[in-house]
């Protein structure tokens, strides 16, 4: 039997800018799968997992859009190696569930649990720990790819296809399943140092001396504040907690993960209410409120690498434009760069929550993996800021010049143009897709906007 299909029904990344109609099949099986892409029709199909990715890579205007989410199978756990055999539908979430409590933890985890693992490889999502254990592909052991003419292909990293399906946005294929490599822990915690850094200098300073000291690191950096104050921010590093630094209840259930979800955010926000001085007054709060120096705090898994997590549909308080989630990197030497960049932003004053920066370990073998090293910045933007789109691209043309790159996840609007620059091996990507896919089977919004 196959899959059946809905009709055409409104699809959106994370950021809720510009949906588009698709019919919807949800697979439960390899079989099912194949029927569904054999059965896609003139506008083609691309695979969905948990539409985290904030921009149109998972969307496919009059087209289908296979929902993945229905091969969701935990295979096998070799628990004495530290491998799981999973289906792409998994969620990290659910992984962490299982895999926690046998003392292992995913080789990579983005800002949010809530990806499946297709996400994870379609994007080669990094997280955390790039600057040490490289983006989320370089740990996955063996994959499963439908191809557009229906097979199934067993897939290493000895294979080019491979390498074009890790970060290759869904386009090369379907993934179903994947072998992965785990990390091994003793807790469910996390030991964190925090520590402020007082401008911008002093944030790249910190990161650049003593990051190798820390399997995790991240900076939340206020990107309101002006002047001398400007790239003010607060660093938070840390690894998984060693047994002994567990105290009382914590550690007579040393691995158990049982994070908290508040009630959703309701459906219909007022966007008005994130203005630049609301923003403002909630990062200085939030600036002054973090400890100067502070080391070996035990925190949650989810307090420190999930923190929106615990409220579902967090995204629906940017109204109903949506917004913009906007990450570049440009590598080391690009200091320059990245400065003119926050300065601009901040005097620009768009109403920024705490953004993200990151210190990028090595790149990584996807053909359209987006780290290099060096800096990435990633920030949200209320969708209907007036002049945003001018100001973006102006930033984009900047991030080019320096060599450096936008990430396709979080993209809706970079100018196709940019993009041969940004990623050497598109036209390498672009060959092989007509080799493998001539009548262009797999396609997203993303795709026909971009022109990959
Ligand atoms: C709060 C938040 C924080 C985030 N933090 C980070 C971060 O720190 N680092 C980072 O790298 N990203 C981050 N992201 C982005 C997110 O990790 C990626 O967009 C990821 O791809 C989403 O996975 P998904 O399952 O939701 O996939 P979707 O968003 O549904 O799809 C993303 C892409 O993967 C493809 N895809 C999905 N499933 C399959 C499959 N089975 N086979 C082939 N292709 C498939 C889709 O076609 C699409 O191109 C964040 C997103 C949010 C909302």
């Amino acid at each position: 039997m196959p899959a059946a299909a809905t009709p055409p029904t409104p699809v959106t990344g994370w950021g809720r800018t510009a949906p588009t109609a698709a019919r919807l099949v949800r697979p439960r099986t390899y079989e099912e799968a194949a029927v569904a892409v054999l059965a896609g029709g003139a506008r083609g199909s691309i695979a969905r997992g948990l539409g985290r990715a904030y921009g149109d890579a998972a969307q496919n205007a009059g087209g289908a859009v296979l929902d993945m989410t229905g091969l969701d199978r935990i295979r096998t756990i070799d628990a004495e190696a530290g491998v799981v055999v999973c289906e792409a539908g998994v969620s990290l979430h659910r992984l962490m569930e299982v895999l926690l409590p046998l003392g292992w933890f995913v080789p990579v985890t983005p800002g949010t649990r809530y990806v499946t693992v297709g996400g994870a490889i379609g994007a080669d999502i990094h997280g955390k720990n790039h600057h040490g254990s490289g983006a989320f592909s370089r740990h996955v052991r063996a994959l499963d790819l439908l191809t557009a003419d229906g097979t199934v292909h067993r897939l290493t990293p000895t294979d080019a296809l491979f390498w074009a399906t890790a970060g290759g946005m869904g386009l090369t294929g379907v993934i179903l399943a994947a072998e992965l490599r785990l990390h091994p822990v003793q807790t469910s915690l996390m030991a964190v140092d925090t520590e402020r850094a007082a401008d911008l200098d002093d944030l790249m300073a910190r990161l650049t001396a003593t990051d190798h000291r820390y399997r995790y690191s991240v900076a939340w950096i206020d990107l309101l504040a002006r002047g001398a104050r400007t790239g003010r921010a607060v660093l938070t590093r840390g690894d998984h907690a060693p047994r002994e630094a567990l105290r009382g209840r914590a550690d007579r259930t040393p691995l158990r993960f049982a994070p908290l979800r508040l009630p959703p955010a309701p459906p219909h926000f007022p966007g008005g209410l994130l203005n630049r001085l609301s923003v403002s007054a909630f990062n200085e709060l939030w600036y002054r409120r973090a400890p100067r120096h502070r080391t070996g705090e035990v925190q949650s898994i989810a307090k420190f690498f999930h923190p929106l997590d615990g409220v579902p549909h967090w995204n629906r308080i940017y109204g109903r434009g949506g917004f913009v989630q906007y990450q570049f990197v440009v590598g080391h030497g690009q200091e320059e760069t990245l400065r003119r960049v926050v300065r601009r932003i901040a005097d620009r004053g768009c109403p920024s929550f705490l953004a993200v920066l990151k210190r990028f370990g090595e790149a990584d073998p996807g053909w359209l993996s987006f780290p290099l090293p060096g800096w990435t910045l990633a920030l949200d933007i209320p969708a209907g800021l007036p002049g945003l789109a001018g100001f973006l691209d102006e930033l984009d043309e900047e991030v080019a010049a320096a060599g450096g790159r936008v990430y396709l996840a979080k993209d809706a609007r970079v100018r196709p143009q940019l993009l041969e620059s940004m990623y050497a091996r598109l036209p390498d990507f672009r060959a092989l897709r007509r080799e493998i896919d001539p009548e262009g089977v797999f396609v997203s919004d993303l795709s026909r906007r971009l022109n990959l």
